[in-house]
């Protein structure tokens, strides 16, 4: 697969529009906790400040219903642009009206123009027909540089590129990178290599789950997503985290590792508490024991040995979603003892997903991982071996 990317097509002095990945975490203040995904987004940047082209940034931000939300806004962004790049930000008001149309057409070499939230606008995830094309009208050259989102046909992604011939449009430095080093990944796995999926979005990754078995030798699960599977396996897990009518398809995943000889690891021991409150009390039990009206919100002691007894071998590990419910100090050992078995590995380690990455960083294990990338759900889906919609319109020759 060869991608068209961005040094090689010509942009000097055009009008580019960059699709970045700035869904960035954020405390209740609105502060930015972690930016680590705006800072990726800079090398691409200033490569078109230095081609003297003017610049349109766009990017979703959390998952706002109905149109405009201030605490969805991309304005804290605009500020963090600023600060890193030491330049003024425009900020359009809206994403598509014809003000936003003509700012983005008065922009001069070097300016930047940051359009509020995608998803402000109900076609952003539908990937409409007339969204991607009053987008695409903004400028002459399209890039995308927002991996994370790169698994999603929306109209900033995926729409938007089908208005641009393969020597307008290209991937960013980001993308590029983070493609290329799944695509090793992928191809050429140093082995045993075992994957930790954590965290609580059971729906949307044990599609991907089931696909990555075969490409694993050993799967290790932890986190919210864990409960599916012990439910499935019959036990009591109380008020933990649950999707019940996924539980055939944990079940099918378990059943599917045992056909192909890969091991599947569950936690054997939680920290439960009566309530999800960092004040809660709570308490150690073995999986066997979860009391009724408790839920789960970390992995224990004994389940973070066997992960990291698990990894001792391991030539490559891929961790994909958190142990527990990290942000909380009650509820972060099983992450963290993770974290520094991940982090003390000789094999290749790649971290996965927004929470995972701001976890490392916590942890002070940041430096020690090989690689951290900035998508979670687009990741797991390289892994797999499928091709993202948002890079398949950047593709040169398969
Ligand atoms: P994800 O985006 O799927 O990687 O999930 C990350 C989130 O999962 C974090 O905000 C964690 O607090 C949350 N999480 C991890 N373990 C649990 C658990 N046992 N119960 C509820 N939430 C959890």
């Amino acid at each position: 697969m060869k991608l068209q990317e961005i040094k090689n097509i010509n942009i000097s002095g055009k009008r580019v529009f960059i699709r970045c990945d700035f869904n960035v975490p954020m405390d209740e203040y609105n502060n930015i906790t972690d930016d680590r995904r705006i800072r990726s987004a800079l090398n691409t940047i200033r490569y078109c400040i230095d081609n003297d082209c003017s610049i349109i940034l766009a990017s979703h931000f959390g998952r706002p219903k109905n149109g405009f939300e201030e605490k969805f806004s991309l304005k804290p962004v605009a500020k963090r642009l600023h600060t890193l790049l030491k330049q003024e930000i425009k900020m359009a008001p809206s994403i598509v009206c014809d003000q936003t149309i003509a700012m983005a057409k008065e922009l001069k070499a070097g300016e930047i123009l940051l359009l509020e939230n995608m998803r402000f606008e109900a076609g952003e995830t539908k990937n409409d027909e007339e969204l991607s094309a009053k987008l695409a009208s903004m400028a002459d050259i399209y890039i995308n540089d927002a991996f994370g989102v790169s698994h999603r046909a929306h109209a900033s992604v995926e729409g938007i590129s089908k208005h641009f011939d393969i020597e307008h449009k290209a991937a960013g430095f980001l993308l590029a990178k983070e493609i290329k080093f799944f695509h090793h990944i992928v191809h050429n796995p140093k082995r045993p290599f075992v994957s930790i999926v954590g965290g609580s979005k059971v729906s949307g990754k044990l599609e991907a789950l089931y696909n990555l078995v075969p490409k694993v030798d050993k799967v290790v699960i932890g986190g919210g997503m864990a409960f599916t599977f012990l439910k499935a396996l019959g036990h009591e897990i109380g008020n933990s985290l649950v999707e019940d009518d996924l539980i055939p398809e944990a079940l099918k995943i378990m059943e599917e590792a045992k056909n192909l000889g890969v091991k599947f690891y569950l936690p054997v021991d939680v920290v439960a508490a009566e309530a999800f409150d960092k004040e809660a009390i709570a308490k150690l039990v073995p999986v066997q024991e979860i009391p009724k009206d408790w839920m789960g919100l970390d992995i224990g002691p004994a389940s973070a040995l066997l992960f990291s007894e698990v990894l001792e071998d391991a030539n490559t590990i891929l961790w994909n979603g958190p142990m527990g419910v990290y942000e909380m100090d009650k509820f972060a050992k099983g992450s963290t003892k993770i974290s520094h078995a991940v982090a003390s590995s000789y094999a290749t380690t790649v971290v996965g997903g927004g929470d995972t990455a701001d976890l490392v960083r916590i942890t002070g294990d940041e430096d020690e991982m090989t690689f951290i990338s900035t998508g979670g759900g687009a990741s797991l889906e390289l892994i797999e071996g499928k091709v993202l919609p948002g890079v398949k319109a950047l593709v040169i020759e398969e």
